[in-house]
């Protein structure tokens, strides 16, 4: 495939080609909902608009996030899909996967070493998107399989991020021990 290629089926959105898109859990962002970090209040959108903007704890204006400009912006209702939209699939970073099944912070030594062990061996997008589930098991054992698969299936919460917070992703339904490190996500906000 070369550039005018990879554009045309960009263009004309050709679903026997361009298969989906491959996206983050946008919760993860430091900016989703809104709210004041310092308060420890964070808010959906409607309950924002509730309050006038303000902060029930401080009475100061709330840092808006970018899901009340989404919502602002949207000409259709949430969860509506355009007809021809090319699917997406999303996913969490392995070595937020490795941090929740070791129980350490990202940039733990634990952590570290064993992502580098495992993508070694296979390119990281492999184990989230491709790999059979036994094949992961094999390489990274049973709970680092069960959690891409969960991941894969959608089957994970995420307390969103707001006002500079990073979400929290939680995969086996608790959160992670440490917080996490910007330097980690450049391309999260
Ligand atoms: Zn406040």
């Amino acid at each position: 495939m070369d550039y005018f290629e990879i554009r045309d089926i960009l263009v004309k959105k050709d679903k026997s080609r361009f298969l989906f898109t491959v996206e983050f859990f946008p919760e993860e962002g430091k900016y989703h909902s809104d709210g004041h970090r310092a308060c420890g209040v964070s808010l959906k959108p409607a309950e924002t608009k509730a309050l006038s903007g303000i902060c029930p704890s401080c009475g100061k204006p709330l840092t808006v996030g970018v899901l009340s400009r989404v919502e602002e912006l949207a000409d259709r209702m949430d969860g509506a899909r355009p007809e021809n939209a090319v699917p997406a699939r999303r996913l969490v970073p392995l070595e937020e996967v490795l941090s929740e099944c070791i129980g350490t912070g990202v940039a733990s030594q634990k952590v570290q070493r064993e992502y580098r062990r495992l993508t070694a061996l296979a390119p990281e997008f492999s184990y989230l998107l491709d790999m059979e589930e036994s094949e992961i098991r094999e390489a990274a054992g049973e709970r680092v399989a069960s959690a891409i698969i969960k991941v894969r299936e959608g089957d994970i919460s995420i307390t969103p991020g707001f006002d500079g917070e990073f979400g929290r992703i939680s995969i086996f339904g608790h959160e992670a021990t440490e917080e996490k490190d910007a330097e980690h996500h450049p391309s999260l906000f």
